[in-house]
């Protein structure tokens, strides 16, 4: 289910609100002051980037504990 970020016009205030169907955008309401006008925001999940990278760990020196031999 889609969650959409809404902006009320009336008030200002944003909130977020699972939307089933895209008929239902134009049923939400404010959660404040119950306006109807609200506006959808742009979905944040196309803004998401892929960062980082190929981090390597540094090549561990083997250091092969051979002394057991007693
Ligand atoms: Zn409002």
């Amino acid at each position: 289910m889609p969650l959409f970020e809404f902006t009320c016009t009336d008030c200002g205030k944003s909130f977020e609100e699972l939307v089933r169907s895209a008929s239902a955008v134009n049923e939400v309401i404010c959660p404040a002051c119950h306006s109807q006008q609200v506006r959808k925001k742009v979905s944040t999940f196309a803004s998401k980037v892929s960062g980082g990278g190929s981090f390597s760990l540094g090549s561990n020196a083997a250091s092969s504990c051979s002394t057991g031999s007693t």
